[in-house]
């Protein structure tokens, strides 16, 4: 073989087998002369040599150690859960026969001849024949003669395997993959896997690592539901690992096995993330929140002051929300709708609830911008209940700042704000229901942080735009759901166009002479980090040109411009003294003009689709036929071109958010570090999508049954989670 460098010699100081690894996680042993043995609540006994270092394996000396080290492979765990992506086919044939261009061919055949170089530079051949008598040649460049000649001695019979190439009727197989006496045969695998590499460990070093982690890898006691295993045709966990580590070319036995055991093992990595949130949701729901009961009459006020009805998606959604908060359990939902579905009224008919029972209640927004927007479309309904709604910012004046937190203090109903309401010292009367509107800003730890800010205070999530289901069962698994899937009625569909930037002055004639009848437009400029003053230029250099050709009334909206002035220009804008709103994407989040009919982002191909999506949601919210037109500049790379196929196609944005999720990946939809989405290292969200719903349910009966795990069952699920080192389970339970 020649693809690795010879194994080195495991390092005399190694841990011994027994050893627990030094972070090993739980609490110590009871101290000697402890009455009673406190059970050990440490990482189990049985997993101790997967946690060892990872040069207790056979073949893995320092150096090795170092190189898998920067790949994130440390334990023998981790060599253990990084799988083969591919197999290379060394079934041996008997004969040559006829093989393609490119084929991996593996057979015995007596050396012939070597046929050295005739010149500098060129190859050194070996002749070959086959059983059949088919004459083929090994071909050779810049390998050592003597090295040659003893690897492959004339008369001798080798077993050769390598990719071969033909000319015609003449077949070579330069530099083989292996050469082996026919006596060492056995030690070629006739299935090969291939594994991901990291520089400096080759595939040879990477399958002896593994089959040496195999051979660590104890039976565990099966946490998997066994009528469940045998309906998936699952093998137990051991096997599982030694089928996933053994895979087979498409059709074969081997190849079916696998596919079943990296199921298996997907399925597993599910589980232990679903049972993380599982025991965080039940840990909350045991701490005992306090019923709020509303008797509906600030709810009746605020209705009869709506120039609309609620939709019926609105109606459950806020009822299911009034059950939670009824109850005594602590709330903690997540709202979830389209753009434009109306989830600022479910909330504000959730504070009114807190309100009517004599609480007070607080939304939080992620930017002063949505904060303010809140207060314009709750404050008159809220009035209209008799409740001035307070609105707290970092902005706020000294003097002012104290008299709104006396207020909350006092018990204000409704109070709305950015992250300032997470401040020390803001002190509520009686907080009873915590709503973050989370638009993918804020964390899964932040969104508790709210809560705490009262005495069992109920939580609601809402996000901006919907997200694929399967991301939301990973991302907020440990929340009860509701889904605004129904839009008000009466909205017209946004026509959307995909236009050339060659074309921008068509597209500013046009716009003049929809203002000149008019209409209201956004113009969103290209995106750039809000920090950059080239945004500020692009901004400020648009918005000019689009003065000079469209008139006074175009107002523009940046996010370093003083918020008094930005305030004024979107002022202006929802007022119509201004037809033209020059913006960056400060106006993505929750900007609500219904008379703006017409959305024209420039450069379109650099936002995602959520982002595009949010935009375009800012128009179609009137009674007028609307229009987005997505300028590009070319050309336009295929995924960009597939992104804004997908929103010329739809409006509905789970559709879009599922297509969001095949072109991209998980972690750049949610945004890994701010939703606390779990890498997965087998388990993919979209070929995995059907498991994930089962995870989470198995997970939910598991707790619901045993929420201490402590039965059989029980304990076979805490040695699952210390496997996948899912501290946070473990320390829910060690608390619970
Ligand atoms: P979201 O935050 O879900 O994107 P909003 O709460 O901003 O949506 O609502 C979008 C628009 O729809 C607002 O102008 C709001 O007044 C209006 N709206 C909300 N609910 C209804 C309804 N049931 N019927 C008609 N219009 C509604
Ligand atoms: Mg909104």
């Amino acid at each position: 073989m020649s693809d690795a460098p010879p194994p080195e010699s495991p390092p005399p100081e190694s841990p011994p087998p027994e050893s627990p690894p030094p972070d090993a996680s739980g609490p110590a042993a009871p101290p000697p002369g402890a009455a009673k043995p406190v059970r050990a609540r440490g990482r189990p006994e049985i997993l101790f040599p997967l946690f060892s270092e990872v040069t207790r394996l056979d073949g893995v000396g320092p150096k090795t150690a170092k190189a898998l080290a920067r790949a994130g492979l440390t334990r023998p765990r981790d060599m253990l859960f990084t799988l083969p992506h591919g197999v290379v086919d060394r079934r041996r044939r008997p004969e040559l026969g006829a093989p393609d261009e490119g084929e991996v061919v593996t057979l015995e055949a007596t050396v012939v001849a070597h046929l050295p170089p005739a010149s500098r530079g060129r190859p050194h051949r070996v002749r070959m024949r086959d059983a059949a008598g088919r004459g083929f040649e090994l071909v050779y460049f810049h390998a050592r003669r003597d090295w040659l000649e003893k690897l492959l001695p004339e008369g001798a019979r080798r077993l050769v395997s390598g990719r071969v190439e033909r000319f015609g009727e003449r077949i070579q197989m330069p530099h083989p993959d292996h050469v082996l006496p026919p006596d060492e045969a056995d030690a070629l695998p006739t299935f090969e896997p291939v594994y991901p590499l990291t520089e400096g460990v080759g595939q040879r070093l990477m399958r002896r690592a593994a089959q040496a982690a195999l051979a660590l890898a104890p039976e565990l006691p099966e946490w998997l539901d066994p009528a469940a295993m045998r309906a998936r045709g699952w093998p137990a966990w051991r096997q599982a690992l030694a089928d996933a580590h053994a895979p087979g070319p498409p059709g074969t036995d081997r190849a079916r096995a696998a596919a079943r055991a990296r199921e298996r093992l997907a399925y597993d990595e599910l589980l232990s993330h679903q049972l993380t949130l599982a025991l965080a949701r039940a840990a909350r729901r045991k701490r005992k929140g306090r019923p709020t009961r509303g008797d509906g009459r600030l709810r009746e006020k605020a209705l009869a002051a709506l120039p609309f009805a609620l939709t019926g998606a609105q109606r459950r959604a806020i009822d299911e929300i009034a059950a939670d908060m009824a109850s005594d359990r602590r709330m903690n939902r997540l709202l979830q709708g389209d753009v434009g579905a109306g989830k600022t009224l479910v909330a504000l008919m959730a504070m009114l609830i807190a309100a009517e029972a004599g609480g007070q209640a607080a939304l939080m927004a992620p930017t002063e911008i949505l904060a303010r927007q809140h207060l314009a479309s709750i404050a008159p309904l809220a009035r209209a209940a008799g409740i001035e709604p307070v609105l707290l910012t970092g902005r706020d004046g000294a003097a002012e700042r104290r008299r709104k937190l006396a207020a909350i203090a006092q018990g204000a109903p409704i109070v709305l704000g950015t992250h300032a309401l997470f401040q020390k010292d803001v002190a509520f009367a009686d907080l009873r229901l915590a709503i973050v509107d989370e638009q993918h800003r804020f964390g899964v730890r932040q969104r508790m942080e709210l809560g705490e800010k009262g005495r069992r205070a109920d939580v609601l999530v809402m996000t901006a735009t919907p997200i694929p289901r399967s991301l939301a069962l990973v991302g907020y698994g440990d929340m009860d759901v509701s889904v605004l899937d129904e839009k008000p009625p009466g909205r017209k569909p946004v026509r959307t166009a995909l236009v050339s930037a060659a074309r921008l002055d068509e597209v500013v004639a046009h716009l003049r002479q929809a203002v000149a009848g008019g209409r209201r437009a956004y113009w969103v400029c290209p995106l750039v980090e809000e920090s950059d003053a080239v945004a500020l230029t692009a901004a400020e250099s648009r918005w000019r040109a689009l003065r000079e050709e469209i008139g006074p009334g175009v107002a523009l909206v940046h996010g370093q411009m003083p918020p008094e002035e930005r305030d004024a220009a979107m002022a202006d804008f929802a007022a119509g003294r201004a037809q033209v709103l020059v913006a960056t994407t400060v106006i993505e989040v929750g900007v609500d003009v219904p008379e703006a009919s017409i959305m024209i982002i420039e450069q379109a191909e650099r936002f995602g689709l959520a982002q595009l999506h949010q935009l375009r949601g800012r128009v179609g919210r009137g009674a007028e036929e609307s229009t987005c037109v997505l300028l590009y500049d070319p050309p336009l790379s295929g995924a960009a071109r597939a992104r804004l196929e997908i929103m010329r196609q739809t409006e509905d944005g789970f559709r879009i958010a599922e297509e969001d999720l095949r072109l991209r990946g998980a972690g750049d939809v949610l945004g890994v570090q701010q939703s606390g989405l779990p890498r997965f290292r087998i388990a993919d969200l979209e070929t995995h999508a059907d498991l994930l719903k089962a995870a989470q349910d198995e997970a939910r009966l598991a707790v619901h049954v045993d929420p201490a795990l402590e039965g059989p069952r029980g304990e076979a699920l805490r040695t699952l989670l210390y496997l996948m080192e899912r501290d946070e389970a473990i320390r829910l339970l060690s608390v619970g």
